[in-house]
């Protein structure tokens, strides 16, 4: 009997599965079981598309296709949390497994406050996430670093500190630190992330702390829930996946590993929260670089915290129809209603048009406030400061006291 809390090592016994997974299919195993025991109504993970570069969201509701998402694709930058909302009726009539990084994880739970997702009907199989890369990146930093025609690359992973690809002919690893200060490597948002071991999730699963003749070919699975300790119990009663007691030495090593990847994440802080200045000087650069705005709205169509059907953007009398680019009003209101709440996914970043860093500046913003208010978004339901605020109660507050300060902020 698996309880919450334990730590463990896991994988499947299907060996079809734990051929194409990435560390012996443990999460791969747990979504196919859930399906087949109809504990889930359908599996909502990523796949292989034409190639390495190309990471495919997919529903999967025929158990003997859950196989086609096995493998972990550090070149899969996309966000699950929202596709949930948008194109899964927010888990509102089915039940859905999801194997979830940091972020998508975090997505869910700010989306859940705003009741945009029921969280009750999804079973999140955390991965734990050191970082993802760019396709575009990928692609560069394959040609120009490691020599080799990225078209002809069929696997790629990162491990022990290197990215390694294999390619027809060989395998190659560079140090991602030396990629990193040459500006190839992770996310810039990832490099920051501090949200590697996803134990807000049922489940956290991932590879550091594998060790002995188990290295590769086991997960090392923390139970952080009720729920995926009666998922975990079930499916290794049937037979599905196989588990050990973790041993001491491999929980140490995760925990160190966890501990040098939060430092490194605070340097690459310090280093690009570093790189905006302060006050007027970051005001002035922020406004410098959205002036580049082609106003595509993708930074609000793919973010998590945005879900407004009337979104204030589109307002004629606070911005401009037709005007490119967009007054500083268009990204001021998206500062105001998301830097507390922001995740740090990235999305708003990666798929800018115009390459504008704006998740560099709204995680700036959010990090700011945390240390104000203390809210910490994404890792449980607890409501962002501003949600507690009654409006018509501070309208009075407003009209009697003349003030339209919400917070004191210098109050001890
Ligand atoms: P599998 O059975 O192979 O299942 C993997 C699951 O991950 C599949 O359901 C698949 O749909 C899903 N998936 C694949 N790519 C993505 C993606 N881009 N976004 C969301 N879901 C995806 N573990 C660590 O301990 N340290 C790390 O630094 C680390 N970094 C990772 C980075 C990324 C981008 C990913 C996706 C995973 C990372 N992991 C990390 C987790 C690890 O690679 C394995 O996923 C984990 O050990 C489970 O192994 P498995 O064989 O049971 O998984
Ligand atoms: Fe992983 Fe964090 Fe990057 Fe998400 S933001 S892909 S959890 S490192
Ligand atoms: Fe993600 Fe950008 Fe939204 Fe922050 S503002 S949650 S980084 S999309
Ligand atoms: Fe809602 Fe503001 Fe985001 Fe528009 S920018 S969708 S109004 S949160
Ligand atoms: Fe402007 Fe970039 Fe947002 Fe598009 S994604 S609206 S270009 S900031």
């Amino acid at each position: 009997m698996v309880a919450k809390g334990d730590m463990l090592y896991a994988w499947t016994k299907d060996q079809e599965l734990a051929k194409r997974a990435e560390c012996g299919g443990a999460v791969t195993g747990l979504l196919k079981f859930m399906l087949e025991k109809n504990l889930v109504d359908g599996v909502f993970g990523v796949k292989k598309g034409q190639d390495i570069y190309d990471a495919v969201p997919v529903f999967v509701t025929d158990p003997k296709e859950v196989k086609e998402l096995a493998g972990s694709l550090h070149c899969g930058t996309l966000l699950l949390s929202k596709l949930v909302k948008k194109y899964l009726d927010e888990a509102n009539n089915m039940r859905i497994a999801m194997p979830v990084k940091g972020c998508d994880m975090m997505g869910l739970y700010e989306l859940a406050k705003r009741k945009q997702v029921n969280l009750d009907n999804v079973v999140m199989i955390g991965v734990n996430c050191g970082g993802s890369v760019s396709p575009v990146t990928a692609r560069k930093m394959i040609q120009e670093k490691f020599g080799v025609d990225p078209d002809i690359v069929h696997k790629e992973e990162i491990d022990k500190g290197q990215f390694i690809i294999e390619y027809e002919g060989g395998h190659k690893g560079i140090s991602m630190d030396e990629l990193e200060e040459q500006g190839y490597g992770r996310r810039a948002n990832c490099r920051r992330c501090k949200l590697k071991i996803p134990r807000q999730a049922d489940l956290a699963c991932g590879n550091w702390g594998v060790i002995g003749d188990k290295a590769g070919k086991a997960t090392f699975v923390e139970v952080c829930s009720e729920k995926g300790a009666n998922i975990l119990t079930q499916a290794t009663e049937a037979g599905a996946i196989e588990t050990m007691p973790a041993p001491e030495k491999g929980i140490e090593i995760r925990k160190k590993t966890e501990n040098a990847m939060f430092k490194l994440a605070d340097k690459w802080r310090q280093k690009d929260f570093g790189s905006l200045g302060s006050g007027n000087q970051r005001l002035s650069k922020i406004m410098s670089e959205t002036s580049r705005c082609i106003k595509c709205y993708a930074c609000i169509e793919n973010c998590p915290i945005c879900y407004c059907v009337e979104c204030s953007t589109k307002k004629p009398y606070l911005v401009n129809p037709g005007e490119v680019p967009p007054s500083f009003m268009f990204h001021l209101i998206r500062f105001t209603h998301v830097a507390d709440s922001c995740i740090n996914c990235g999305q708003c970043q990666e798929l800018c048009a115009m390459d504008i860093p704006n998740a560099l500046f709204m995680h700036a913003l959010q990090v700011d406030l945390e240390e104000m208010f203390g809210y910490k978004p994404g890792v449980d339901m607890t409501l962002p400061v501003l949600a507690l605020v009654e409006e018509p109660k501070e309208r009075e507050r407003l009209a009697a006291t003349g003030s339209d300060q919400i917070f004191d902020i210098f109050k001890k």
